[in-house]
């Protein structure tokens, strides 16, 4: 049995992999101190012998017992609301977080795995983007909190293993979304779904003209998971080729949940990247990956999520159930 590290842990995405990495017969502990995530994510999985939650700050120093095989490196808050709202803190856990976390994979002689994400490639210039491109980043917008970050993030992981010879995989996550998702994080998929369940207007930034391309989490962490166990230490595109415009998919998320919400438009937000599509060439050739899961499935169990969580919260009460 294999010890997993799994920071960010108790978020979206790090609930998600704790789940897979016990599923795979793995020890897991879960470091978060839940600025974005939360406990109810990873509650289920409390009770087991094979699970351990530390809540701890990953950009100050840690250290962990016993022995430690896998260190993976979620932890950052994510969301634009959420970045924009915790810059410094941001900052901080994609350079000193990393940074304690690779030191932690040094001294245990563990494989890194990092969290990185399609905005190293900002607004970008190249489309699709493959791995192989720079990227077009301003450092000094409000979102350069995140995208430098994360930047610095995988210059130290690279710096890591040519220096200390520390084994490291990247992956690059492009926009994912599914259940355990905040309602109220601010990204796209919970803002429209919960607008549409509500009969609230649906707000489409700018004209709605900018694209996305959005994968199923189920897909991601299968794709992430193949990325981990292969030999591919340079940076690893995985996402769903899938692109849309903004207001095409708020049209498509209006439609499956049956709304009548109308559609709004609202300032598009500072240096909010025209389009973005990844190549996967590498994943399909090197991890024989690609998603599986159509936007119409993966909207369906979304949607059902999100209606569960709002009417946990009343959000129903006197009102039409759409
Ligand atoms: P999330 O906000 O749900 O999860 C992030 C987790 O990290 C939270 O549980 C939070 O409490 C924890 N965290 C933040 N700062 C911490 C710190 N200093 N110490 C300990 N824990 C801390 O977001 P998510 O969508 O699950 O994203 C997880 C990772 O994947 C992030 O690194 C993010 O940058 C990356 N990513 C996600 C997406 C996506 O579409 N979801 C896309 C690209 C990259
Ligand atoms: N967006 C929108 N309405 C919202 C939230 C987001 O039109 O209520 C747009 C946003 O401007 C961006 C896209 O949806 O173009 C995806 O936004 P998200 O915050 O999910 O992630 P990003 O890809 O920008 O990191």
């Amino acid at each position: 049995m294999s010890r997993v590290v799994i920071t960010g842990g108790a978020g979206f995405l790090g609930s998600h992999l704790c789940e897979r990495a016990l599923a795979e017969g793995h020890e897991v502990v879960c470091v978060d101190n839940l600025v974005t995530g939360r406990l109810e994510n990873v509650k289920h999985l409390l009770h087991r012998d094979d699970f351990e939650l530390v809540e701890h700050d990953v950009s100050k120093p840690y250290e962990i017992e016993g022995a430690v095989d896998y260190i993976l490196h979620f932890a950052s808050p994510a969301s634009p609301i959420d970045y924009l709202e915790l810059p410094i803190q941001t900052l901080k856990v994609g350079s000193l977080g990393t940074h304690n976390s690779l030191g932690l994979a040094k001294a245990k002689g563990a494989r890194f795995f990092l969290a990185s994400t399609s905005e190293v490639y900002g607004d970008p210039l190249e489309h699709p983007q493959k791995e192989t491109y720079w990227g077009n980043v301003n450092p000094v917008g409000p979102r350069g909190v995140y995208d430098e970050a994360k930047r610095f993030a995988e210059a130290m992981t690279m710096a890591y293993h040519r220096y200390h010879g520390v084994d490291v995989r990247i992956v690059r996550i492009f926009n994912t979304y599914g259940p355990r998702m905040r309602l109220r994080d601010g990204r796209v998929v919970p803002a429209f779904v919960q607008q549409a369940l509500t009969g609230e207007p649906m707000t489409v930034f700018g004209e709605g003209r900018q694209t996305r391309s959005f994968c199923y989490v189920s897909d991601l962490i299968e794709g992430i998971w193949r990325l981990l166990m292969s030999d591919l230490p340079l940076p690893c595109n995985i996402g769903n080729p899938h692109e849309m415009t903004i207001l095409e998919f708020a049209e498509t998320i209006k439609a499956a949940v049956g709304s009548s919400s109308p559609i709004v438009f609202k300032p598009l937000p500072v240096d909010d990247p025209h389009t973005r599509q990844p190549d996967i060439t590498q994943a399909r050739e090197k991890l024989g990956w690609e998603p599986k899961v159509s936007l119409a499935e993966g909207l369906r169990s979304t949607i059902e999520y999100f209606r569960a969580a709002l009417e946990e919260q009343g959000a129903f009460a006197g009102k039409a159930r759409v």
